[in-house]
């Protein structure tokens, strides 16, 4: 079936279903693969005046409902439904019209009630799965566009250990009765400050949760990273650049130069692990560097980065603000660059945040990522619990006093969620934003991020990195058409996928 996929002569619509090892769930993946050959021939094709809800003159700026299209690039056209995804990219009549075959537009219609109520499903359920917990408000670094408050991270307190144990039974407790496996992420500010609390969490949970950790690694020592290992926790390094210089200006250590040394240290220690992966914030100062840091990261067996643009949710952060533009640019430059690397190296490395654009166009339920779907995952899917016991939607909150859903020391879980504040996050969704309601891919950029809107003025504006998002999500379009999309995938990832759909002629 694969193989068929990308025989060019052939038009053929896909569904794929996700296979988890829980709770199997069925996911869209639909495509018409482009053909010349057949189209041309073709008398069965309908012409896109046909389609419903799909005028080409009136393509990107309507809110209409049903299938519109969207400009990938200059000469490709794409159809898409923006409120479940379903898409295809149209082969070409004898005079260079677009065609669909009626055989598609069928499929689509029987099916589509369907798309749209898993697509309602996965964006507005509010299944928790996952708590990010802050053991201390402090930190060792002074990274300019953090959006812990310097005052939190100099000042802030640190959990006890019966206080971060209090947590997890708590946590346990509640997602036994949700009959759910939680991930636990120990998170910002700096956790291995408080790494012998953490440690033991670890052990003492292990089977009640999953575990992450996301460090500087300036503390992390050779032997914390075999625990790491043993208890499988999932481990992210923050590395912002592939030169000490550069990188250590954006991720300055106490009484230091930077994480630089520590970072690569660690990185070699892990040797490869696939659970460790490197995240980098995109500022100006690091933008035109993007595919030099996969090229340098490929070489360290990282598999997977994250090339998250900074958020500014804090003022401090926003001088450091990329111009748009360039950010585009340089960003699709480092996912050809990781495709390339993996092509031609045993050693695949996948840039995450790209993976889930490509998700959201081929498997858009099977996201891991939550920034991308609207509403987002803050608040709805996972939370974050500061030191002090505080609950928010998401650590991008943390400095929104506005934003609390309680304490966990005084109340519980359940409260925080129906909270007045984690409703007004999840309120907060595309079609309510005016520049995006309309757009064809609001359902697969999701207009991030509604802390950062917020703190900016008002959460109900778009994306602040719109134009990014749009080249973006056109790349992504691109290497679905010609096969190359594979290769963001780690190996295994896309064997959890199968098609659900599919149509040959
Ligand atoms: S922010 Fe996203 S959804 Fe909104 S207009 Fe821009 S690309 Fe579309
Ligand atoms: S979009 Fe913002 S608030 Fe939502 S999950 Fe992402 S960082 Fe958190």
């Amino acid at each position: 079936m694969r193989q068929k996929k990308r025989q060019y002569y052939e038009i053929t619509v896909i569904a794929r279903t996700l296979k988890r090892s829980e709770e199997a769930e069925a996911i869209p993946f639909l495509r018409l693969l482009r053909s010349p050959k057949a189209a041309r021939n073709d008398s069965n094709l309908a012409k896109p005046g046909n389609l419903r809800g799909c005028r080409k003159e009136r393509m990107v700026n309507q809110s209409e409902k049903g299938l519109t299209y969207h400009n990938i690039a200059l000469k490709d056209n794409l159809i898409i439904d923006a409120d479940n995804s379903f898409w295809a990219i149209p082969g070409e009549d004898g005079e260079g019209n677009p065609t669909i075959p009626r055989k598609a537009l069928s499929l689509y219609e029987n099916i589509r009630g369907d798309l749209d109520n898993q697509m309602n499903d996965f964006r507005f359920g509010a299944n928790l799965t996952a708590l990010y917990i802050d053991p201390t408000d402090r930190c060792n670094a002074n990274c300019p566009y953090c959006y812990i408050p310097a005052r939190i991270r100099k000042k802030g307190r640190s959990m006890t250990e019966n206080e971060l144990f209090f947590i997890l039974e708590k946590a346990a407790k509640y997602f036994r009765e949700q009959k759910r496996k939680a991930v636990i992420v120990f998170h910002a500010a700096e956790p291995l400050l408080v790494k012998d609390i953490i440690f033991k969490g670890i052990k003492k949970f292990n089977n009640d949760f999953k575990f992450g950790l996301q460090t500087n690694a300036s503390l992390l020592e050779i032997d914390d990273v075999g625990f790491l290992r043993e208890f499988q926790v999932g481990v992210g390094i923050s590395l912002d650049y592939y030169s000490p210089k550069i990188n250590n200006r954006l991720r300055p250590l106490d009484g230091g130069s930077g994480n630089f040394r520590a970072a690569i240290r660690a990185i070699e220690w892990f040797n490869g692990y696939e659970g460790m992966n490197v995240i980098t914030t995109i500022t100006k100062f690091n933008v035109t560097g993007l595919s030099g840091m996969i090229k340098f990261m490929h070489a360290k067996k990282v598999p997977c980065v994250l090339l998250n643009p900074v958020r500014l949710t804090q003022k401090n952060s926003r001088f450091l603000k990329p111009n748009e533009a360039l950010m585009s640019r340089y960003f699709i430059k480092a996912v050809d660059k990781a495709i390339e690397l993996s092509k031609k190296s045993g050693h695949r490395i996948i840039i995450g945040n790209f993976t889930n654009v490509i998700l959201g166009i081929v498997a858009p339920t099977a996201r891991r990522l939550m920034c991308d779907i609207s509403p987002c995952g803050g608040g709805r899917c996972f939370l974050t619990i500061t030191a002090s016991g505080r609950m928010i939607p998401c650590g991008e909150f943390i400095g929104l006093k506005e934003f609390s859903g309680g304490n966990i020391f005084k109340s519980g879980i359940k409260e925080a969620m129906q909270s007045p504040s984690f409703k007004k996050v999840r309120e907060r969704f595309v079609e309510k934003i005016e520049e995006c309601k309309s757009c064809t891919l609001r359902n697969i950029c999701g207009a991030p991020c509604p802390a950062e809107l917020h703190s900016l003025g008002n959460m109900y504006k778009k994306a602040v990195f719109c134009e990014f998002y749009k080249k973006v999500v056109n790349h992504a379009f691109k290497l679905i058409t010609t096969g190359e999309e594979k290769y963001c995938f780690r190996k295994q990832g896309l064997n959890n996928l199968e098609y659900e759909y599919k149509l040959l002629r």
